[in-house]
């Protein structure tokens, strides 16, 4: 039995990079200050520290240091923004407008928004996973205070046309807000370049520590305020108070400095490999990607092998590699994705998806190993069905009565 280990689902957490846990290191016990300290030079050294971790981050999406909000993650950050807007612009409107395949953080917030007296409308996506500009225009209302588009989808990869919906938010003079977590530090992101006015990001989705993250809040043309969500001591210029996780912030100052660095190389090798592994898995018979493949993330791909159920497919490699599947991305139901309901896909397609998501420590063997390992997977499955063995008897799957649901 082969001992590897693959982690191939750098989209659900990446490993914290060993550069940024040696930053974080001294912040724990030598410097314990409270960045809000202000008569110590323990307090003033932490201040320090974190102001410099603002720069490091501001830096990475071109934005001015004052207008990154840290928060304790991306979670948080879609929560501050959606409700935080929605209460802060309550005399312009109650209308908000997103999108089918928003990561849970974004559409629950707008669940609550609506229990508290909000509408909200949810776009549907086409096949590929893109919105339709023209269906968003018509959505806009005199009562529209906020769009809510991610910039890159967590289960396919697929990137939204940002600076043609931040085109039609800037016409309408509707606030833009875009949930950005899989897409900062991986591919470059400038909020003030596409028209985005308030922007979420995590910093364990970029090498950094688990919970800390940041709202980005235009500062200039327009000048935008949320309602904080969190009281308390009026941190973070009043929109998010709580003592700052100090350690964590300088992680995730590093992981940013370290991203805006190796970005170019790390897409150039990743997107190499990633196009190996999904040209090689699709030499299989009925294998789809899911998803637009020219506007994606470089290291993700969503694959369908049809007939063979993800789990199922994912219990042949015993745990060596870790991968996410379609099914299991809501906690244990086994609902099929909504992501890839959305995008039209049967239950059949949906429960044989496989997302496999590369990153920084990602190397060539690994992804060899995989090829060779979700090959045999798909075909031992594959002899083991006796749909598949339907299907390839030409039976017309679609039109047969199953017993059951
Ligand atoms: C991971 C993720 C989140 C949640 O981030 P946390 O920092 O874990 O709260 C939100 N949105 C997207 C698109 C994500 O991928």
């Amino acid at each position: 039995m082969d001992s590897h280990l693959i982690y191939l689902d750098n989209n659900a957490t990446t490993p914290c990079d060993p550069r940024v846990v040696d930053a974080m290191l001294p912040w724990f016990f030598e410097n314990p200050g409270n960045a809000a300290s202000r008569n110590h030079p323990f307090g003033w050294k932490a201040e320090e520290a974190v102001d410099y971790a603002r720069e490091q981050v501001a830096k990475l999406i071109n934005a001015d240091s004052k207008e990154i909000i840290f928060t304790s993650g991306a979670t948080e950050s879609d929560n501050l923004a959606l409700k935080g807007i929605y209460e802060m612009y309550s005399r312009k409107g109650n209308h908000i407008i997103t999108v089918k395949t928003e990561h849970k953080a974004v559409l629950d917030s707008c669940n609550r928004i609506e229990k508290m007296g909000g509408e909200v409308t949810y776009l549907d996506v086409n096949r590929e996973g893109l919105i339709d500009l023209q269906a968003l225009e018509n959505a806009i209302r005199p009562t529209t205070v906020l769009v809510a588009v991610m910039w890159a989808n967590n289960e396919t990869g697929v990137i939204q046309p940002m600076k043609e919906i931040g085109a039609i938010c800037a016409r309408h003079g509707v606030l833009f807000f875009s949930d950005a977590t899989q897409a900062v530090g991986k591919i470059p992101v400038d909020p003030r370049e596409v028209g985005v006015h308030l922007m979420a990001f995590t910093s364990h989705k970029m090498y950094g520590p688990k919970g800390v993250g940041a709202l980005y809040v235009s500062r200039k043309n327009p000048r935008v305020k949320v309602t904080a969500q969190l009281d308390g001591g009026g941190h973070e210029r009043g929109m998010r108070s709580g003592t700052l996780n100090v350690p964590a912030i300088v992680g995730f100052g590093k992981a940013a400095e370290i991203a805006l660095h190796e970005m170019a190389q790390d897409t150039e090798r990743l997107s190499r490999l990633r196009d190996k592994l999904e040209s090689s898995l699709m030499q299989l018979e009925e294998t789809y990607v899911n998803g637009n493949r020219a506007h994606r993330m470089p290291h993700v791909t969503n694959i369908s092998f049809k007939h063979v159920e993800g789990e199922g497919l994912m219990m042949t490699f015993n745990q060596h590699i870790a991968v996410s599947s379609g099914s299991a991305c809501t906690s244990a139901s086994l609902e099929p994705s909504y992501v890839l309901i959305a995008l039209g896909l049967g239950d059949d397609l949906a429960h044989s998806s496989i997302r496999f998501s590369l990153g920084r420590f990602t190397t060539e063997e690994d992804i060899d190993y995989t090829i060779e390992s979700l090959s045999k997977g798909v075909n031992h499955m594959r002899d083991l069905s006796p749909i598949w063995e339907m299907y390839k008897e030409g039976v017309d799957l679609e039109n047969v009565k199953w017993s059951e649901h």
